[in-house]
């Protein structure tokens, strides 16, 4: 099941095509008696959880251990690898699981916020992830979506406790600061731990590794990006996709989307559209980018989001109403 959603989720970004439901019943793996994920110790009781090769876990996960307890961040795309990332924290600490903070609300981070949820944490993210869990993470499963994955979808655990810009979480005497950023969806958080150092970027920042461009707003992203390194260094950042970097890592990627805006600009302006933009773009991306993970899956999908939005024509959640 865990490589049937993953599937699903890459392959409808990216192809543009679901493809049959049973055509991926033969290659699901059977459970794994090790994690999908390789367990990082960061220093300080803080640990990044980083999804394995094959993509099993579907993103990276986080955990702070504080004096009275655990912070989690993200929740992977299926309750499996969540259910072992509890069974490693266990491992570790007895502490209570206090928090969950969602850093955005793409299924690959929150599917399993359940299982956290179960063992008694409360789930915090920011305002839009509660309105976007059940309905945007729909667009994922393609416009033939079946009823279980619809019900999948649905089923979801919401966050409980909402904010705006912010929040601030105390772990003994440890405070951890949550901050709201634009750029990946209109509804991404970081998670800074100051006293170590080490930020959970989320889908913010990807490292050595193409995006997911479908909801993002790239000019608002880059500046985000800025912001993020001008953290009094040394800083280690936790990718939601990739191994952690440091500030060098976060400017690549800035460059990355700096690239693309500016490549995908100038076709635009010599009157390219379409196959002939993409066909053009794409070999100028690949020759720097070529050897990031997910080129295969994301280039193509990344130039078209990027003339869209350009163009003003780029559809993006919606940011829910008020209370
Ligand atoms: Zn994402």
């Amino acid at each position: 099941m865990p490589n049937l959603i993953r599937r699903y989720f890459v392959s409808s970004i990216l192809l543009g095509v679901l493809l049959p439901f049973g055509a991926f019943a033969q290659t699901a793996a059977p459970q794994a008696s090790s994690p999908p994920f390789t367990l990082k110790p960061l220093g300080h009781d803080i640990y990044a959880a980083i999804d394995d090769a094959k993509g099993d876990a579907g993103a990276n996960s986080g955990f702070v251990i504080g004096e009275n307890g655990v912070l989690v961040i993200d929740t992977f795309e299926n309750e499996a690898a969540a259910k072992q990332l509890l069974a490693e924290i266990r491992k570790l600490t007895k502490l209570p699981i206090k928090f969950v903070v969602n850093t955005h609300y793409h299924l690959d981070h929150v599917a399993g916020n359940a299982v956290f949820e179960e063992a008694g944490a409360v789930v915090l993210a920011q305002r839009n992830v509660a309105a976007w869990i059940h309905t945007e993470n729909l667009k994922f499963f393609g416009k033939n979506i079946k009823p279980e994955q619809k019900a999948l979808v649905e089923g979801l655990a919401a966050p409980a406790v909402l904010y705006d810009s912010g929040i601030e979480l105390i772990l003994g005497s440890r405070e951890i600061l949550v901050r709201v950023f634009p750029g990946h969806t209109g509804g991404d958080s970081v998670v800074i731990i100051p006293d170590a150092k080490v930020v959970f970027c989320g889908d913010l920042f990807w490292r050595n590794t193409l995006p997911n461009l479908i909801d993002a707003s790239t000019e608002k992203w880059m500046k985000t990006l800025e912001s993020l390194q001008s953290l009094s260094a040394p800083v280690t950042y936790v990718p939601g996709h990739g191994e952690p970097g440091n500030a060098h890592d976060v400017e690549a990627f800035q460059g990355y989307l700096a690239d693309l805006r500016g490549l995908v600009k100038k076709q635009i302006d010599d009157g390219k559209t379409g196959d002939d933009l993409v066909g053009t773009v794409l070999p100028a991306i690949k020759e720097k980018y070529g050897q990031w993970n997910f080129f295969g899956y994301f280039a193509k999908r990344n130039i078209l989001d990027v003339d869209n939005e350009l163009l003003g024509t780029k559809k993006i959640p919606q940011p829910a109403a008020a209370p």
